[in-house]
């Protein structure tokens, strides 16, 4: 059985890699948050099991 959740875009953030807008998507993958990027082939996965600090909120915050 599989269960995958869909991509949503994250509006008004912009790809770290390809520097494109709104191309952003995560989703709720087994091992976390997922977000890649719809123009180029950026990933990334954001492992946060529940530590000390408050949920992230999807605010569109990257490091460069
Ligand atoms: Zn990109």
């Amino acid at each position: 059985m599989q269960r995958e959740s869909r991509w949503r875009f994250i509006a008004g953030a912009s790809c770290p890699k390809c520097e494109k807008l709104d191309g952003m998507q995560y989703r709720d993958g087994e091992q976390g948050q997922e977000m890649r990027c719809a123009f180029c082939d950026y990933q990334q996965l954001m492992d946060e099991p529940s530590s000390q600090e408050a949920p992230a909120q999807m605010i569109g915050v990257f490091k460069p």
